[in-house]
């Protein structure tokens, strides 16, 4: 053995012994068991939204719709345990069949599920409507779940017939779905030969290309850049076919629904009303000028006039500081510490229950994440951990999502109540991730340390306001226009390199913008959610929001954060900010944000 300390995989025996466990087997038994119970019980009761409602009674109502809700809350704490359990495996060990199928065995048995609450209860409870508040008042579990229900009545008159919404589902298959893997197995499969750092000519996969920006020679960078504008150039057919596939099918689908456009989806999805999504965007624009004086100091650093996009990404400063694990694992420690006792108790049973796969190793997938296990109300987190400040950030940020379910699952909520939206599920890794940054940037041994890490949380803050504003943009018109007729690969480089004019202004060189953004971002092409991108904006201005509310109020604000956090999946975003005296539909709340990335830009120029 060597002296080189390892590092700790995560420990997933107090849930299953293992995937071949008699244990694990029983589980995924009774997961089916609770599917087939549940149809049956919908069968029974003619829960469906082709069959009129003939019961009238709020009481026998309430009945029928609690025993819905304790068998669908029963169902998704098992399957998600089962999930994340399955996913333990196949996220570190991606060679590792018996997971493999395991899921594949799992998912036709989710679809059902998904069906039944989706389709089936969805449509058969909207028949209640203005008559569900007779019916909540019947019975406690209704009343704890009262959001969830309204939410779902006002949510089924964006539904068409059940029979339509069924042919919809099987022809996304051939359609959407098709195009979604087709621009998938396109960009993933490109490759593109180039010069490497040692001017020797390498094919690359067009990921390792895209990766490029990050690098810290400019002829690399500029390099990647270039490969990317002609490798692109020849399969933008293709891509423009199923941009054009995708966004038409769901045009129409939107209207067929009797949606107002296409965002408002999106919105409903995100629980927020235009009027924040305007407010947010206003102040976003509001902060372009500031944005640009950082491009601008940022080009005048490495000699330019203006930045060429290959430099967005680029690197600047040095950290020298490593990082051991435990050492990480202390600094993290001591500055939740700071924050709450909780927040630091909770961390440090996270590390001493082993809930962290900490390094990289052969197989396992790139990149963090947190997962949560509701049979046992714990979370695992999963890390590439290589030792530089990025990485202590990440999991400083991962943590933030553990301590999220921690305060879910503390508060007892039902599987059903503890949904939160993608808008409010980064409210606590933005808060943690905050915390241990301005700890970095207050400790920084020198300037050149101080710019590396001022450089890297900007490099962030400037991609979700900025180029998330520019995607905003390009989605609307890519939707306006697909209304009328079909794009062509030119028009789309001739929307995205406007919607780049129109936000990253002259902070970018005019004659360098890249044009083929929309080639291999995946989300212009989930076939299931147009605008996947503004609620991460959300999430961090957000989450730097109540950042700033902790430094104004200290240690009583944390009392209110958890209660918050204990209750993302209870109500819209607005409701649960107005808790807070916040008010998300006025711009002044998201420039208090933005005002704290000003600071970092002024101090970022001045350095
Ligand atoms: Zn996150």
């Amino acid at each position: 053995m060597s002296e080189e300390q390892t590092l700790p995989n995560w420990d997933m025996s107090n849930i299953y012994p293992s995937l071949e466990s008699e244990e694990f087997k029983q589980a995924n038994e009774n997961f089916t068991k609770q599917v087939e119970d549940l149809q049956q019980f919908i069968t029974e009761n003619k829960i469906s939204p082709d069959i009129p409602l003939t019961e009238k009674d709020p009481a026998k109502l309430a009945e029928i719709i609690n025993e819905f809700i304790v068998q669908l809350n029963e169902l998704l704490n098992l399957g998600g345990t089962i999930q994340s359990y399955i996913y333990s495996f196949i996220s570190t060990d991606s060679f590792n069949q018996t997971a493999a199928k395991a899921l594949s065995t799992m998912q036709p048995v989710l679809i059902k599920a998904q069906q039944l609450g989706d389709v089936l209860f969805k449509g058969w409870v909207a028949q209640i409507g203005s008559q569900i508040d007779d019916v909540i008042a019947q019975d406690e579990v209704l009343q704890d779940h009262s959001f969830f229900l309204k939410e779902t009545i006002e949510q089924s008159k964006f539904m068409m017939s059940a029979k339509e919404e069924e042919l919809a589902g099987e022809l996304s298959i051939s359609g959407m779905r098709a195009w979604n893997k087709l621009q998938n197995d396109i960009t993933s499969q490109l490759k593109w030969t180039l010069k490497n750092d040692k001017d020797e000519e390498v094919e690359w996969p067009l990921t390792a290309i895209i990766n490029l920006r990050n690098h810290e020679s400019e002829t690399m960078r500029r390099r990647g850049f270039e490969a990317e504008q002609a490798a692109w150039k020849t399969v933008e057919v293709p891509l423009a076919a199923a941009m054009n596939g995708i966004k038409g099918s769901q045009g129409v689908l939107f209207k067929r629904r009797g949606r107002e456009d296409a965002v408002h989806h999106s919105i409903d999805r995100a629980r927020i009303d235009r009027e924040t999504l305007e407010a947010m965007l206003f102040a976003m624009k509001n902060s372009f000028p500031l944005f640009r004086k950082y491009f601008k100091a940022k080009a005048k650093r490495l000699g330019k006039e203006s930045l060429p996009w290959w430099d967005i990404f680029a690197p600047m400063g040095k950290t020298s500081r490593i990082f051991t694990y435990p050492e990480a694992q202390k600094f993290v420690l001591e500055n939740f510490g700071k924050f709450s006792e909780e927040l630091a108790e909770f961390a440090n049973t996270a590390f001493m229950k082993n809930w962290i796969d900490v390094g990289p190793r052969e197989g396992k997938g790139a990149g963090a994440f947190c997962m949560g296990i509701p049979a046992t109300k714990e979370s695992r987190i999963l890390l590439n951990f290589e030792g530089n400040l990025d990485w202590v950030f990440t999991l400083a940020h991962e943590l933030g999502h553990g301590y999220h379910n921690y305060c879910i699952y503390g508060a007892d909520r039902s599987e059903i109540n503890g949904d939160t939206p993608m808008t409010l599920a980064e409210t606590a890794s933005i808060m943690c991730e905050t915390i241990v940054t301005n700890a970095a940037i207050k400790m920084a041994v020198n300037k050149d340390e101080e710019l590396a890490i001022l450089e890297t949380a900007l490099i962030g803050d400037s991609q979700v306001i900025v180029d998330i504003y520019s995607r905003y943009l390009f989605e609307t018109e890519v939707f306006n226009r697909r209304e009328k007729a079909e794009l062509s690969a030119d028009e789309l480089n001739e929307i995205m390199e406007w919607a780049q004019a129109e936000t990253y202004g002259d902070g970018l060189d005019e004659n360098y913008r890249q044009k083929y953004m929309w080639t291999w971002k995946p989300h212009y092409y989930f076939p299931d959610l147009a605008f996947y991108n503004y609620p991460y904006t959300f999430g961090l201005l957000f989450g730097t929001g109540l950042y700033n509310i902790y430094e104004e109020r200290g240690d009583e604000f944390v009392k209110d954060y958890n209660t918050l956090l204990s209750s993302t999946g209870l109500g819209t975003a607005a409701d649960l900010a107005a808790g807070f005296g916040i008010d998300l539909r006025s711009p002044e709340f998201w420039e208090g944000s933005i005002n704290v990335i000003g600071k970092r830009i002024d101090r970022y120029i001045n350095l």
